[in-house]
């Protein structure tokens, strides 16, 4: 299988290069932020919960987003592997992640991460905010409180895949086309 983390910070571009990927690759998108948006919408008890997170720019708690996983991962088993686009997040997600594939025989093959600067984010989220409707998308203060989540907990992951040697960073700041070929 291959299997590959899409890293990066919001507005980094995951979303628009997991699907350049997937049609390359014709892996399975695992999106935690577009599964709970779902969930949102849905007005399901979980969604309930996590749209208040999301609204302050925080992090779902770690067994929520792994359970969400793991049932995708193991609906998705015959398939030729997955992107996992926003998910891990934390280290706890991380382990959890690599535990559940090791116990399928599999594993992630490597992590690609989107390097942008933190003002060209907040620049491009509020852009996407005018259009998108994504609620988490319209304030400064959301956004920025995002970037600083990403920086306290997310980007240590950095160092974990770095660490297993499975760690390339790509420069998300050229034409699409040209990051997807880097990637
Ligand atoms: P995203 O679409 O990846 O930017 O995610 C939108 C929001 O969903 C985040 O700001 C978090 O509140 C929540 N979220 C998405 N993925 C995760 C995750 N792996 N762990 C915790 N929270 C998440």
């Amino acid at each position: 299988m291959l299997n590959l983390v899409l890293f990066g910070p919001p507005g980094a571009g995951k979303g628009t290069q997991s699907e350049k990927l997937i049609g390359h690759y014709h892996l399975v998108h695992l999106s935690t932020g577009d599964i709970l948006r779902q969930e949102v919408a849905s007005c399901t008890a979980l969604g309930i919960e996590a749209k208040k997170v999301m609204d302050q720019g925080m992090l779902v708690p770690d067994e929520v987003v792994i359970r969400m996983i793991e049932s995708r991962v193991e609906a998705n088993l015959t398939g030729r592997g997955f992107i996992f686009d926003g998910f891990p997040r934390t280290i706890a997600q991380a382990l959890s992640l690599d535990k559940m594939l090791s116990e399928k025989e599999t594993s992630i093959t490597c992590m690609l991460a989107l390097e942008v600067e933190d003002e060209e984010l907040i620049r491009r989220l509020l852009n996407r905010g005018k259009e998108s409707g994504r609620s988490d998308d319209k304030s400064e203060a959301v956004i920025r409180k995002r970037i600083a989540e990403y920086n306290s907990n997310t980007s240590p992951l950095i160092d974990y895949f770095k660490k297993k040697n499975k760690f390339r960073g790509v420069l998300g700041v050229v034409s699409v086309d040209e990051i997807f070929t880097n990637l």
